[in-house]
């Protein structure tokens, strides 16, 4: 990075020790050194600077009780990035991991997603460093309730449309958008990834896995290969990683590993995602219990020796920084040929060095998780329109637009001599779209 390296001199003083939102930055900024030497007026209108600092950044206090009486504070985040190209639109993340930093990170990222669909949606994130780990329904529900009674004064379907992440599925969906009604007495599309009984899409839960799959069946297409018979790994066992092994599995993938928080399972026999379901969607058990069904299989505590297994494809679809150098060199060692990010930032800045370098097809989360905010901004356009399409026609604008992505991409990589560099052209693109967006607002 050397012609934005003064900016990023300034983003790293006036963000100190957020090392996940630097981290996001960096990756951007790595990218644009070749927009800012074809286009210099970006830099000279200051457009940089404007871009890394989020419109605005709202942290509060959530109160709640427990089943006993007991009182707990956390704290709660939403950060609206960038409203360029439409209303504010991004997940809300439930994690004790949850900080200023990995918020705003996300956010960043969020924005060049939000791009890349090609909807008009601007980009935010939030969430709380609450843990629903453990929690009954009701202290669950009390929670959601107290965290809606500040969030819903900075949200609104013009507005703001927060949607679920981590540990914030269709249960807390429900909790958030009663409260906000409650509070508001109206009845609009102000959360995506709600129940179908109450304006939600049909394919919204399947969205972001699906979408991961469509968009690796098109980088293995530019490579003349298919997703049929190839072994894959996919992490995590929350929403992302069950649709991502579903879709996978159904267009030929042979799925051998699956994982949570504390282990993984292998599969030689392939994974059988039904018991997955049962145990993760239906109980919110633990990946550990998969043995007691298929005793074939194989556990092993540590969730990141599931990158030592063989393979040829790889879908992290857990968390951000997931693959770290070490786990990027088994991968290329065994013989991986694609890794293709389900999760937000799965891998380090090292890893997807290596990765690059070993010659492995690689797509960053915010080109290939993208299906999830596109479908969401199809639930937006359909409670708009007070109407439900259903699944097929759904499924088909997703698989549009991952296709759309991947050539904007690929396109934009040509463009600037970048060849088959799907990160660089994903960066790029969508940068260029949001700051022309700026640009023509007049935004100062
Ligand atoms: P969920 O909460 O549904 O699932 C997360 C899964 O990851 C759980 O199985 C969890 O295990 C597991 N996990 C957490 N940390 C680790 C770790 N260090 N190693 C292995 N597994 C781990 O989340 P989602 O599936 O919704 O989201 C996953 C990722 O995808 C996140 O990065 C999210 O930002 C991103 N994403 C999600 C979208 C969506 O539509 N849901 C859209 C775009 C991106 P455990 O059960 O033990 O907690």
């Amino acid at each position: 990075m050397k012609l934005l390296s003064d900016v990023f001199e300034i983003v790293k003083k006036r963000n100190p020790g957020e090392n996940e939102f630097l981290q996001a930055v960096s990756e951007v900024f790595d990218s644009l050194e070749d927009v800012v030497a074809r286009y210099p007026k970006y830099l000279k209108c200051g457009l940089f600077e404007r871009l890394v600092e989020p419109d605005r950044q709202i942290i509060f206090r959530v109160p709640w009780t427990d089943e006993t009486g007991g009182f707990h504070v956390n704290r709660g985040y939403r950060v609206q990035f960038n409203d360029a190209i439409g209303p504010y639109k991004g997940g809300l993340r439930f994690s004790p991991q949850v900080n200023l930093s990995v918020i705003k990170a996300l956010g960043f990222e969020q924005t060049f997603k939000n791009s890349l669909s090609g909807l008009p949606i601007g980009g935010a994130k939030g969430g709380s460093d609450f843990d629903p780990k453990g929690k009954s329904d009701e202290e669950v529900m009390r929670f959601c309730q107290s965290f809606m009674n500040e969030l819903f004064k900075y949200i609104g379907p013009d507005e703001d449309v927060p949607a679920g992440d981590q540990g914030v599925g269709a249960r807390e969906i429900g909790y958030l958008f009663g409260q906000y009604k409650r509070l508001t007495g109206q009845y609009h599309g102000v959360l995506t990834g709600k129940g179908l009984s109450y304006s939600g899409s049909l394919a919204r839960t399947e969205a972001t896995g699906y979408g991961l799959v469509y968009f690796a069946r098109e980088m293995l297409k530019g490579i003349d290969q298919s997703l049929y018979g190839k072994k894959t790994v996919v992490s995590g066992s929350g929403n992302v990683a069950i649709y991502a092994a579903v879709k996978a599995a159904a267009l030929g993938a042979h799925v051998i590993a699956m994982s949570d928080s504390q282990g993984y399972i292998y599969d030689p026999n392939g994974i059988d995602i039904e018991t997955v379901r049962d145990i993760k969607e239906k109980r919110r058990g633990r990946i550990s219990e998969y043995v007691n069904v298929h005793p074939d299989a194989e556990y092993h505590t540590g969730s990141s020796g599931i990158w030592k297994l063989p393979c040829e494809l790889a879908m992290p679809c857990a968390t951000q920084n997931e693959v770290d150098a070490d786990s990027a060199k088994a991968l290329s060692d065994n013989g991986c040929i694609l890794l293709s990010e389900g999760s937000n930032m799965s891998c380090t800045r090292e890893a997807i060095k290596i990765i690059k370098a070993s010659g492995m097809l690689y797509s960053p989360g915010k080109a290939s998780n993208a299906g999830g905010v596109s479908v969401s901004a199809l639930e937006m356009s359909q409670n708009s329109m007070r109407y439900f399409w259903d699944f097929e026609t759904v499924d088909a604008k997703l698989e549009e637009i991952m296709k759309s992505i991947y050539k904007k991409a690929i396109d934009t990589a040509a463009d600037f001599g970048h060849q088959g560099d799907i990160e660089f052209g994903a960066n790029v693109s969508a940068f260029l779209k949001v700051a022309d967006a700026m640009m023509a607002q007049g935004s100062v």
